[in-house]
């Protein structure tokens, strides 16, 4: 790969994705130093440059080749797909990878006083979204309708305001629905930060790049989700000792200098390890248990 040949991903600039982004390529030993008011990122130390935009502006350019990767959420993504195909555009893509962030739901909600009684009571009512192509997915299978009132911000507020009869909007935690005296009552579409790449293949030095990625991207979220245990055990209860622990089929075991009845376990469990189980392990004569983070793992 020539230096004017780099991999090109594209991730959001500023919101709720851009943390998690940024964090999961540095984890993959990616060095980027972003510039506030610089579209285009290099890698220092890798033929990768990432171009930072905002999210609803990335599943076109992977759609269009513009980018070769691009890290989206999935309701971005869908809801582009929908858009694009109802006015004949491509909507080719390769689905790579789906991460353990950007969690988040599309969901309809309405004034809290109001009864519900099914999607069926907003057939024909106005409801408020920055996500017209999903929404109108959801009453298409229900063979109902809906005026759209699009809004790209402050979705939350248009029922209040008397825009409209309800919203559909992302939600996490349902706290910004509460605030502005909404419920939530019916989920249209559940929602995680994905990698796409563009359909065309790319060429053999990106191609390898990639699969490098996606392997260190592995990594990154199995030793996110494992845990590294080490323990000294009575070698007479070591059965007991090892049923305890999740995962524990092949610990390693070492000898313990100056002790013949005891020895140290060391795992990986892919389970955290519960205060109630580091308790029951005490009661088994197990002693200096060690739960550790993991901050890399290749398998
Ligand atoms: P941009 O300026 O890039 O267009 P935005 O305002 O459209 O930003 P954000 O609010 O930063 O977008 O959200 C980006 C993405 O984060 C969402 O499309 C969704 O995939 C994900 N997300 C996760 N949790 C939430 C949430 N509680 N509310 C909104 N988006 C969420
Ligand atoms: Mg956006």
């Amino acid at each position: 790969m020539t230096e004017t040949n780099r991999l090109r991903i594209a991730m959001q600039k500023s919101g709720r994705l851009s943390d998690d982004s940024q964090d999961l390529l540095e984890r993959c030993g990616l060095k980027v130093r972003y510039h506030a008011q610089r579209l285009l990122a290099m890698a220092e130390n890798m033929p990768v440059e990432i171009l930072r935009v905002r999210d609803d502006d990335i599943p076109g350019l992977v759609m269009d080749g513009v980018v070769d990767l691009g890290i989206i959420g999935e309701n971005v993504l869908e809801e582009t797909v929908l858009a694009r195909r109802s006015q004949g555009q491509s909507t080719d893509f390769r689905m790579l990878r789906r991460f353990d962030f950007g969690g988040c739901r599309l969901s309809i909600a309405i004034p809290a006083d109001q009864e519900w009684a099914g999607l069926e009571s907003l057939d024909g009512c106005r409801i408020a979204t920055s996500y017209p192509q999903l929404l109108k997915r959801c009453f298409d299978e229900r063979g109902l309708t809906f005026k759209p009132c699009l809004l790209t911000g402050s979705v939350e507020v248009a029922p209040r305001a008397g825009l409209a009869d309800a919203i559909c909007d992302l939600v996490s935690s349902g706290a910004t629905l509460e605030a502005n005296g909404l419920r939530e009552v019916e989920v249209v579409y559940r929602s995680k930060a994905c990698l796409i790449a563009k359909s065309e293949p790319l060429d053999a030095d990106k191609e390898a790049l990639v699969e490098k990625l996606l392997v260190r991207m592995q990594g990154v979220s199995r030793a996110r989700e494992c845990k590294y245990i080490m323990l000294h055990a009575p070698k007479a209860k070591l059965a007991e000792v090892t049923a305890l622990l999740p995962g524990a089929e092949h610990p390693t075991i070492l000898p313990l200098a100056g002790s013949d009845d005891h020895v140290a376990l060391h795992m990986v469990s892919s389970e955290s390890l519960f205060w109630e189980t580091m308790e029951e392990l005490k009661a088994l004569g197990a002693s200096s248990i060690l739960v550790l983070p993991i901050e890399k793992m290749m398998e």
